[in-house]
């Protein structure tokens, strides 16, 4: 039987608000050739109600950063195929399971039954914690310090960089 996924326009691509943490910028970086430049003019969502622990305070404002924010398609999608499929956030290969752990369907066109059973996660949820508390702490340091929104990425691809080049 074919991926339900196939038969679908990647609602989910367009629905939902991507988050990207520092490490998910710092993968589609390497893989895409894209400066930090690039990365920091694209979308940075005002976004309050999301979790306190990953929004960024940028001057006088909280943001976090995103890759699709509601009614805007992810800037990854490309004639509704992803354009970074082998190092897509976490957030995206973890779906239809959220950042938090439960699960959601609801964009989805196809019963969930069968989009759960072709879209089982590719990476493993202890990898994604691991990754999301540490950009947590990342994002509490910048927070901690003052900061100019143009400098916010360059801080937090240096501190993931620097957590991924410890890592055996
Ligand atoms: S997960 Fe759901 S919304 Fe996303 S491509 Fe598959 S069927 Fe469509
Ligand atoms: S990175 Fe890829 S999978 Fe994730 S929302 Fe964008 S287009 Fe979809």
């Amino acid at each position: 039987m074919a991926n339900p996924c196939s038969f679908c326009k990647a609602e989910c691509c367009k629905s939902y608000t991507i988050t990207a943490t520092a490490f998910d910028i710092l993968r589609a970086m390497q893989r895409t050739g894209r400066s930090h430049e690039e990365f920091a003019s694209l979308h940075q969502a005002r976004l309050l109600a999301f979790d306190p622990d990953m929004t960024l305070d940028m001057e006088d404002d909280s943001w976090i950063y995103t890759l699709g924010f509601r009614s805007h398609p992810c800037v990854f999608l490309k004639n509704d195929r992803c354009a970074i499929h082998d190092c897509a956030p976490m957030a995206c290969r973890r779906f239809p399971f959220t950042l938090a752990g439960e699960l959601n369907t609801r964009f989805c066109p196809i019963p969930s039954q069968l989009v759960f059973r072709f879209r089982s996660p590719d990476v493993p949820a202890d990898k994604m914690t691991h990754e999301l508390e540490a950009h947590k702490k990342i994002v509490k340091e910048w927070n901690k310090k003052p900061g100019k929104k143009s400098e916010c990425i360059g801080f937090l691809l240096e501190k993931a960089r620097a957590i991924q080049a410890s890592v055996p």
